[in-house]
């Protein structure tokens, strides 16, 4: 079975950029593990308690498994301690794909963990280390887009997520605290969906960049 490890700052993070894709890798019986750097709290409207218990369901309506860890929310550092932390998560779950924050985003938090999921990705296959369990080198990184900065990048490829886009709606619908009382713009942000899906002829899609080049072992369902 493979594994995909979707790692986000905050909790609702990996929701927001990429719940569509989450949820039609779980459907088809991928391994997948929601890593949270922070709580993500504090934030206006909610409180670490509150948060934890928005994020698992959010993790049960997307069919997955999650994890919290305690680095500081609006504090988050690309540091060496930072790094081993992270690594030995990434050879804990041992996964085939990394999914990541894009670098260039208005949040700090979101830049810095791009960096420090890079570094970790590197960390977690050297031998010699202190790291605990077996190295792992993770085959593919890649990278979801930002919602805070408002700007158009040009996606490597986009996941048809037409079939999923109601179960990312509830996903992040359980974030009360978050946007209970800001629905006009979590239509909004979905609506960018829509965009992405006019743009390859499909009801909705989500964007996605990697460095590296994509390869496609066999075609792509849609492609002829
Ligand atoms: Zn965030």
């Amino acid at each position: 079975m493979r594994k995909i490890l979707c790692i986000g700052s905050h909790p609702d993070d990996v929701e927001l950029a990429m719940g569509g894709t989450v949820a039609s890798l779980s459907a088809r019986n991928y391994k997948v593990l929601l890593l949270d750097l922070s709580n993500g709290e504090p934030t206006p409207s909610g409180s670490v308690a509150i948060r934890m218990q928005e994020a698992a369901e959010a993790a049960r309506i997307l069919g997955v498994q999650r994890k919290t860890l305690t680095l500081p929310n609006r504090y988050i550092e690309d540091t060496v301690d930072n790094r081993m932390l992270l690594a030995a998560e990434i050879r804990a779950f041992a996964p085939d794909t990394i999914f990541a924050p894009y670098a260039l985003d208005a949040h700090p938090d979101h830049i810095a963990a791009s960096a420090l999921i890079g570094a970790a990705r590197f960390y977690a296959k050297l031998s010699k280390t202190r790291l605990p369990h077996d190295r792992h080198f993770t085959e593919r990184l890649i990278y979801y887009f930002p919602v805070h900065l408002r700007i158009h990048l040009q996606p490597s490829f986009l996941q048809n997520i037409s079939a999923y886009q109601e179960q990312k709606k509830q996903a992040l619908l359980s974030y009360q605290s978050q946007f209970g009382e800001r629905r006009i713009l979590l239509e909004k942000l979905l609506k960018e969906n829509e965009h992405w899906g006019f743009l390859s002829g499909v009801d909705a899609a989500e964007p996605f960049f990697q460095h590296e080049p994509v390869l496609f072992s066999a075609w792509p369902e849609g492609v002829p």
